[in-house]
């Protein structure tokens, strides 16, 4: 059965005890007043709002969908009800920044409870995920005049907001973008073009929606060099103080019917001679957009955290109570006519591979999330490039690796629940097909893997990649003299060899094979993402440790242990298969050349 618990004790453990955030805060100004007490009530919080007023909507919304109705979309029952909820209890200021109304908290708390807020309703919190994208590329390229009349509605809740990249022909490929911008000659542009999938492109919960619309100017060079950026709102902030007043130009056409994320309204959009302003200067859309595509990145990533939670918790609840067989060794519940599943040493590997993906996601994004923090806040600025540089290397290895496995836990939460995870009834084939989106949307795993590599590796001489190996061998170094640490050290130092030699070896090859970043890519960005969580479980692990060397009988810190060891010997070894499989690099394509795959 689907189910939901906040799971506070291991939040605070990953801030506290593993990051330290409390003080990190300490010296960043404006954070100082994030302590340990009002980090857990803001995360306590979020959970009780998030079970009280999403969780009961979320399978309901499912089955309901969205739908264009009356010349406008309708979202499910309840939604807007929630939404004007979630408002007036100030969650949309959360993270916001002051000078608009926020509440100015970290992005690290801003994702534990986003977290929250996905595992209890993706389909709902899309609205306002979508619209804090939105909020940080104004916040970061609009104008003050622009900052002045969006940014206080976005950050109340007032108004939401989206992004609109794709058109139908074109998706990854943001360079085949063909709507267009016409001056009108009084600063303003008229916006004309088909977008499509665009999440919260048209609802009921929010009198106004503010879209951030890629479009090109008369002018402008063909490809990614020719796009710019306009904010386009659904109506004109005219009229009584501001207040949505006349509308712009634009419909939603159509919501688009899918697998999964029903409840968010995924609209085909059309703009005719909207009326928009340019954000930023012309031609730099794409790079302006990038401030919102890297932190929606890191937000998939906490999407498929959060849902990963609910997936792992529902597959938990039901192996305790599921009877069936008894166990190898012998009955453990003599009382009852069979033992529960849990008893199984097969259940348990599943519950422990849900468990450890969803445990290293939170340490990979609480991690990242405060390198948001130290980039926007640290008074040395050689620690705010530091910041921005590890979050730009590992942002694509966070959407890439966590959509993906995200999935994994996901589909493992059917497998625990046998054919009743494949009826609707139980909740928890939903989450495999809300999570599905994923590994789709801000750019597949594909366009995550060549960033990586070529961006971000290739590009930078290796430099970044380097430093974050060479942090990682110091500490496997480490690791391997200390009591019960060294088997982490020596699988550490030894995968930080294999991956750091693949690396090389694709560079070399990327030199005269123009495929050989594509052919190598995906597997190359996994090998990396297990590599990087295998790196924090084993920090988790000696915090552990110390703990228990300490006197600490808390069971939390033996269930740690034992993960981090988990993680080590069932799911580590995967980085190796998919070294060895980056490594077959163009030879195992080329093979098969394309023509035979028609036959
Ligand atoms: C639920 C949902 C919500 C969305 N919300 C929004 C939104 O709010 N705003 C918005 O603008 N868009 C949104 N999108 C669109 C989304 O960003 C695109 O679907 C995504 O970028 C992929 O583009 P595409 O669908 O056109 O696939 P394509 O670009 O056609 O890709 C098809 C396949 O080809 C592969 N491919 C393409 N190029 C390469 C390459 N160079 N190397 C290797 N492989 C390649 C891809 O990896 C993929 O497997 C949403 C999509 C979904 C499903």
């Amino acid at each position: 059965m689907f189910c939901y618990d906040t799971p506070v004790r291991d939040m605070q453990f990953v801030l506290h005890e593993l990051l330290d955030a409390s003080t990190a805060f300490d010296a960043l100004p404006g954070l100082e007043g994030w302590d340990e007490d009002t980090i857990r009530q803001t995360i306590e919080a979020s959970g009780r709002f998030a079970c009280r007023e999403l969780l009961p909507l979320n399978a309901a919304g499912d089955r309901e969908g969205c739908r264009v109705e009356g010349g406008g979309v309708k979202s499910p029952a309840g939604f807007a009800q929630a939404y004007r909820r979630f408002a007036e209890a100030g969650w949309p200021a959360l993270g916001g920044d002051p000078r608009y109304g926020g509440q100015g908290a970290p992005a690290v708390v801003y994702s534990a409870v986003s977290e929250v807020f996905y595992g209890c309703n993706p389909g709902w919190t899309m609205f306002p995920g979508t619209a804090r994208g939105a909020y940080q590329c104004l916040l970061a390229h609009g104008s003050p005049e622009q900052k002045d009349a969006y940014l206080p509605r976005i950050v109340s809740g007032e108004w939401t907001a989206t992004m609109c990249l794709t058109e139908p022909h074109c998706g990854s490929d943001l360079g085949l973008l063909r709507t267009r911008a016409q001056p009108a000659g009084d600063g303003s542009y008229r916006i004309t073009g088909a977008k499509m999938f665009i999440s919260g492109g048209d609802h009921d919960m929010a009198p106004n929606i503010v879209h951030l619309v890629l479009a090109r100017l008369p002018d402008a060079p063909a490809g990614v060099g020719g796009i710019s950026l306009f904010v386009v709102p659904k109506f004109l902030p005219e009229g009584d103080a501001g207040l949505a007043a006349t509308p712009n130009g634009m419909a939603a056409m159509a919501v688009e019917h899918k697998m999964g994320l029903r409840g968010s309204a995924t609209c085909a959009m059309n703009f005719d001679a909207s009326v928009g302003w340019l954000v930023g200067r012309p031609n730099e859309g794409l790079r302006n957009m990038f401030v919102m595509i890297n932190a929606s990145r890191l937000g998939v990533g906490v999407q498929a955290l959060g849902m990963g939670q609910a997936a792992y918790c529902s597959a938990l609840g039901y192996a305790r109570e599921r009877l069936q067989m008894r166990a190898a060794g012998g009955a453990k519940r003599p009382d009852l006519p069979a033992d529960p599943i849990i008893e199984h040493a097969d259940v348990r590997r599943m519950l422990l591979t849900q468990k450890a993906y969803v445990e290293a996601a939170r340490m990979l994004i609480y991690w990242l999330s405060l390198a948001l923090d130290m980039q926007a806040g640290a008074a040395d600025a050689g620690q705010r490039d530091a910041a921005a540089e590890r979050l730009a290397l590992l942002t694509p290895v966070v959407k890439g690796f966590l959509s993906e496995k995200g999935a994994v836990v996901a589909d493992i939460a059917i497998q625990v629940h046998g054919g009743h995870g494949y009826v609707s009834d139980n909740g928890v084939e939903q989450i495999v097909r809300d999570l599905r989106a994923a590994q789709l949307y801000e750019g597949t795993t594909a366009v995550q893997a060549r960033d990586l590599i070529v961006r971000k590796i290739l590009n930078d001489g290796g430099r970044q990649f380097d430093q974050l190996i060479a942090e990682i061998r110091t500490f496997a170094e480490t690791a391997q003299a200390e009591d019960g640490m060294g088997i982490f050290g020596t699988a550490l130092a030894r995968c930080c060899d294999d991956i750091q030699r693949l690396t090389g070896e694709i560079g070399q090859a990327a030199r005269h094979e123009a495929d050989a970043v594509g052919a190598a890519g995906c597997d190359f960005l996994r090998a990396l993402g297990h590599l990087v969580c295998a790196w924090l479980f084993a920090q988790a692990a000696r915090v552990a440790l110390r703990r228990i060397a300490q006197g600490s009988s808390d069971p939390f810190y033996a269930s740690k242990l034992a993960t981090a060891h988990f993680y080590f010997a069932r799911l580590l070894p995967e980085a190796r298969c998919h070294a060895e499989v980056a490594r077959t690099g163009l030879a195992s394509l080329s093979g098969l050349p394309q023509e035979l795959l028609f036959v």
